[in-house]
């Protein structure tokens, strides 16, 4: 029978848990070199913790998770945090996995939880599209039920590391007659199907993580759907839910602050008045960010959400997240525009890589603009006509 974790008082739970990561975590995955483990680097990361007893700190321990309390989870990020671990997508773990727990069957369960947990499977989220992002209902790429299968036809875009992964889940439309949430599914596929093609985009910052997926009569089986058919709203919008819980945490503000302090000190602005201010604004706005998420994480985890909150939060933190970048290329002056890591007071800072991680942070996982229009909604009621 493993240990449970949560018997642990916090300071030994946190006292082993750094021990572990200063022993394990490999040196050249500490930011700010890297910023993201993809591919086999994730598949590695996810089995050395599974290993290692680590895994799904968040999933109930019925599913091989740790079943952490909000408490010890939280001790876990700061830990990485701490020790300057670079981000883990973990699209399987974070995303697919709760929906599958709250709307898959048992054997969906059986046979796709274990392999996310020893990292021998990647999966990536197939729901934009050319003309649907911020209007994510009116999706068009559709699944047709054929005997014992679906036939997939259409295009999605922007599925972050769909070069690197093993699978997807797809938001198909499955009905064309009814009002547009109420005829989509959500399904599952291998990317090595017949007739899907993955084509990486090569974006500003050199990388090509973010690709466009064409479906060409591509046959699933029609066991790959989740939840009931035309249900796919409800099971998507379940999802997006918890992508930003874990897109309004303050931790990529944290990671670029940590920067900004060494740039600060580098170059010699630690007696400007101005710039101090400043610092300590953003300081002060990180803290605010960081009490707020453990609140509203604490109380998802209690099963109390409150859309409006999430909403705020994800605006507030990529807010935040761009102000601090924004702050790094002002104080940096000439060496911003370098395509180049920046040698400050002897240390390699890669500040065009974290402006370029910070921009797209208030498009992806909802549009700022969008959300605030849906906060607003929520808390003043539909705008008069
Ligand atoms: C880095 C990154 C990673 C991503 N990863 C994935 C992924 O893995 N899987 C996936 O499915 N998708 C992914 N996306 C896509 C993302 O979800 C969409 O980009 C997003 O939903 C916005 O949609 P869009 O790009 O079509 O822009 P649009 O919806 O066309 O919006 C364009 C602009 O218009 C504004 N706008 C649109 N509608 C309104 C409105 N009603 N009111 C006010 N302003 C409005 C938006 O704010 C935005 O500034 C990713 C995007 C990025 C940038």
């Amino acid at each position: 029978m493993p240990e449970d974790l949560n018997l642990l008082s916090n300071d030994e739970f946190r006292g082993r848990w750094r021990a572990w990561l200063e022993a394990n975590y490999p040196e050249e995955w500490r930011i700010p070199i890297v910023f993201r483990l993809m591919g086999d680097d994730e598949r590695r990361w996810h089995r050395m913790t599974y290993q290692a007893g680590w895994r799904a700190p968040a999933w109930p321990k019925e599913y091989g998770g740790l079943g952490l309390s909000l408490e010890k989870q939280l001790i876990m990020h700061q830990e990485m945090e701490r020790h300057k671990c670079a981000r883990v997508l973990d699209s399987g773990a974070l995303l697919l996995a709760p929906v599958l727990m709250k709307y898959g069957t048992q054997e969906q369960r059986d046979r796709y939880l274990k392999p996310i947990l020893r990292g021998d499977e990647l999966w990536c989220q197939g729901y934009s599209e050319p003309n649907s992002g911020s209007d994510l209902a009116s999706l068009r790429t559709t699944a047709v039920p054929e005997g014992d299968e679906f036939v997939i036809n259409g295009q999605k875009i922007w599925t972050t590391l769909a070069a690197q992964a093993d699978r997807i889940f797809v938001l198909v439309r499955t009905n064309k007659d009814v009002k547009k949430q109420a005829g989509i599914s959500f399904v599952l596929a291998d990317m090595d199907t017949p007739g899907l093609t993955v084509r990486p985009i090569m974006n500003l910052a050199d990388e090509d993580e973010l690709c466009e997926i064409f479906f060409e009569n591509v046959r699933i089986p029609a066991e790959n759907l989740v939840g009931e058919l035309n249900q796919g709203w409800t099971v998507a919008k379940a999802l997006l839910g918890d992508e930003r819980i874990a897109n309004g945490a303050p931790t990529l503000s944290r990671q670029a602050f940590e920067v900004l302090e060494q740039l600060v000190r580098g170059v010699g602005l630690l007696d400007d008045l101005g710039e101090t201010d400043r610092v300590a604004q953003l300081y002060c706005d990180i803290e605010d960010l960081a009490a707020l998420h453990s609140q509203v994480a604490d109380a998802a985890i209690r099963g109390e959400i409150d859309n409006a909150v999430l909403g705020l939060m994800k605006v507030l933190a990529t807010d935040l997240f761009q102000r601090v970048s924004d702050e790094l290329l002002r104080v940096a002056g000439e060496d911003a525009g370098l395509r180049k890591p920046v040698g400050v007071a002897g240390v390699e800072l890669d500040l065009r890589k974290i402006y370029m991680i910070a921009r797209p942070s208030t498009i992806y996982a909802g549009a700022n603009e969008v959300q605030r229009n849906i906060v607003a909604t929520m808390l003043m009621g539909p705008a008069a006509k």
